[in-house]
């Protein structure tokens, strides 16, 4: 009635499920070798049928169609036998119908119902948590270690759920698809089915990133006619050459798979358009027994006689089969073009193995023995159970083959992360998130203390320890390995120095006003030039910094204009008063001298009121000798006589130069800053800020403390009433243990 409603026609799906019968009969062939093999095949059937026979997937299709799918690609595309078939039938039974181990024991016998046993238990592992966890590894291998046609038949009923996926919620695709990307796929790998191992990595990519995916899809397509061209004026010469030395063979031109596409456009940053292996050339020849090698050898010397092989490029794994059982000769050669490409030379059984693992095997050596099956999977079995019994390192070993770059990490709750081999607990901070890395400050790794830079192991629990302090340093770029992280780390960087240089813009113009100079956009071309540096940031940044000094700014306005005034009257200065003590006496004089109109101006509440600022070139306080200097744009701005600016200022502009003494000590509180050094101890900082704090009741604005090498240098800004508070300060931080020098900042 509704409009939902799935019409079955029953019929219809009766004659479908026998079709489906005889397919799977079909792709066991030869492995069915009694009559007992046909009967307990049967059985298996007709159990799974009735035991599903209420139950509809998502689709809406018979259930039953799923467990058939799994035993076809069992047979057809792993290569097992009757017990895995028999197993992928009844695969999903105990967990889902009413049929109990039991009842699988007394119609199928022990071995089944181990299999059985292993598929449900594995299941549960994954099925009752939001996320894959460490310990989870641990259990499957466990699992394992009975039988492992048990893995096998799960990544058959994976790769079928995956083919599938189409139907379920949003949430349930991504987490069975992530889950296939990070467990299944490497899996599948490990084991040598690299075709499975593909198709699961691409229909993962497809539900995980569906809009890059289709985009890579669109590009192939876009791209394929100018491909298909190269390849067939490629291949040519190719053919006719082997053709002439009377090779039987297939050549053909096989695209990258797209999660491959994807991980060089994406974990790589190589555009689409330069990825020189989007495809490679393959010659499959028929050649047995002995002569498969040479045949291939031969046929790598007919290549690289037409094109220049690239000599680093060689990949032989026919004379060193890869671990998991590949084989296959790999060169890499110019074509006329100039452009690269991979031959990848093998024979039909080096072929076949390389697309369906070890399973192929028995097909090559006594045909449709079972021992042979047996025989591999003992192999796998073996491959398995060489690790410790420690789930990371099964974890680690399924990718050592082809992707050794690749390390499993988790996050404190247990999620799932991969990141390239080589990365550090600052690469996984920023992998989670880039406010993450900007206030990473160390990390719990496995529950023990590691610094930002510390290099992470497979299967290590990584817990970020961050501070609101902390921000990201230049240095951070050697430690980091992921290109994420890098470039999280210069945009934060730059960010950071393009606000420094903001402010680095504002004191050196303030400087220039303090010097009479009015800086235009124009002078910069000269300043860049004169300090060395490449751009009008670099150069503010170095301002602020300190990378610049006062100094050297006056040096160069003094070079400038060297025959001006200017330095005629900071000659006349400097003899006037060589030393600071005689700084004061000319500072003196020069108040003095201000005095044309005939008044004094004082700063404080109880005479002229007039608006100040404080200078921040030498943050005075009240005791501090001061004078008054009035700016263009910028009032009346105090300095200390003995501020470094001071003898310019008042040598060059005396007119503007007005007396300034302070009057009400008590009721403001001042900024200075003071510089601690001394040896590193335990709880120094502590006890400097308690002093601070608790005995002389001083506000602090910063504190910052700098160690290395068993010492240390603080630096503190606090907010004080005059010149003798200060001083009290300083005394009381001289007699702190551990501290060597105090002295005053500016
Ligand atoms: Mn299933």
């Amino acid at each position: 009635m509704s409009n939902g409603e799935i019409i079955i026609d029953h019929e219809q799906e009766k004659k479908e499920l026998l079709t489906r019968y005889k397919k799977l009969i079909k792709a066991l062939g030869p492995a069915i070798k009694s009559k007992q093999d046909q009967e307990r095949v049967h059985k298996a059937f007709e159990v799974a049928v009735d035991a599903h026979k209420e139950m509809r997937r998502k689709s809406g299709e018979p259930y039953i169609y799923h467990p058939i799918a799994v035993a076809q690609i069992c047979a057809e595309e792993i290569g097992l036998g009757v017990t895995s078939v028999i197993c992928g039938l009844l695969h999903d039974t105990v967990e889902d119908t009413s049929l109990t181990l039991e009842d699988i024991q007394s119609m199928f016998g022990g071995d089944v119902t181990k299999i059985i046993d292993g598929l449900t238990k594995i299941s549960g592992v994954f099925d009752q948590t939001s996320s894959i966890q460490a310990e989870n590894f641990r259990k499957i291998i466990l699992t394992l270690s009975d039988d492992v046609r048990v893995i096998l038949i799960k990544l058959a009923d994976r790769l079928h759920n995956m083919r599938t996926l189409d139907h379920m919620k949003r949430d349930k695709q991504l987490k069975i698809a992530n889950e296939t990307l990070f467990l299944y796929a490497p899996l599948a790998h490990r084991l040598g089915l690299y075709r499975i191992k593909t198709e699961l990595e691409d229909l993962s990519l497809k539900y995980t990133q569906p809009e890059i995916y289709e985009d890579i899809i669109n590009r192939l397509k876009k791209s394929e006619d100018v491909r298909k061209r190269f390849i067939s004026s490629f291949n040519n010469p190719i053919k006719k050459r082997l053709t002439e030395q009377g090779f039987t063979f297939e050549i053909k031109g096989r695209t990258k798979s797209l999660y491959s596409i994807y991980n060089k456009m994406v974990n790589k940053g190589i555009p689409f358009d330069e990825i020189y292996d989007i495809f490679a050339i393959r010659i499959i020849i028929e050649s047995e027994g002995e002569n498969e090698r040479s045949d291939c050898w031969r046929v790598y010397s007919l290549v690289t006689d037409l094109y220049r092989p690239k000599p680093d490029r060689l990949r032989d794994w026919i004379s060193f089969p890869r671990g998991n059982g590949y084989e296959s000769l790999h060169t890499t050669v110019m074509s006329p073009s100039g452009k690269w490409v991979e031959v990848q030379i093998r024979t039909r059984r080096m072929d076949d193995i390389a697309e369906k693992g070890y399973a192929a095997h028995w097909k090559y050596k006594e045909k449709g023995s079972e021992s042979n099956v047996d025989e591999w999977i003992r192999k796998v079995r073996e491959i398995l159970e060489n690790q410790e019994e420690n789930a990371v390192d099964l974890v680690e070993s399924f990718k050592l083959d082809l992707t050794t770059d690749e390390i499993f990490l988790f996050t404190p709750k247990g999620e799932l992360k991969t990141l390239p081999n080589g990365s550090t607990a600052l690469d996984f901070a920023y992998d989670i998130h880039s406010k993450l890395g900007d206030t990473c400050i160390g990390a719990k790794v496995n529950n023990r203390l590691v610094p930002i830079s510390y290099k992470l192991n497979s299967g290590d629990q990584v817990e970020i320890i961050t501070s609101s302090k902390q921000t990201p340093k230049e240095d951070w770029l050697k430690v980091v390995k992921t290109t994420k992280a890098r470039e999280k780390i210069k945009g934060s960087l730059k960010e950071e120095k393009r606000k420094v240089a903001e402010d680095g813009k504002e004191i050196f113009e303030r400087k220039l006003r303090h010097l009479g100079y009015n800086y235009t956009e124009a002078d910069i071309t000269k300043i860049l030039k004169y300090f060395r540096v490449n751009t009008s940031q670099d150069f503010f940044y170095k301002v602020a910094t300190g990378g610049i000094t006062n100094h050297e700014i006056k040096q160069f306005y003094k070079d400038e204009s060297s025959k001006s005034w200017y330095s005629y009257l900071t000659t006349k200065l400097r003899r006037k008063s060589p030393d600071k003590k005689q700084d004061k006496t000319s500072l003196e004089d020069l108040i003095k001298e201000t005095k044309r109109d005939g008044d004094t101006l004082i700063i404080g509440e109880d005479d002229v009121k007039l608006d100040y600022k404080l200078s921040t070139c030498c943050n005075p306080i009240p005791g501090d000798e001061v004078f008054g200097f009035v700016t263009i744009g910028d009032g009346i701005k105090i300095h200390k006589t003995t501020c470094p600016n001071a003898m310019q200022l008042m040598s060059n502009y005396a007119y503007r130069i007005v007396k300034a003494r302070w009057t009400n000590r008590e009721s403001l509180a001042f900024l200075a800053g003071i510089k601690v050094n001394g040896f590193d101890e335990v709880g120094i900082v502590n006890r400097i800020t308690k002093i601070i704090s608790n005995q002389l009741k001083v506000n602090m604005r910063s504190i910052s403390f700098d160690t290395s090498d068993g010492l240390f240098e603080g630096q503190i800004m606090v907010y004080v009433q005059d010149t003798h508070h200060l001083d009290d300060l300083m005394y009381k931080l001289r007699q702190v243990p551990g501290v060597i020098t105090v002295i005053r900042m500016n």
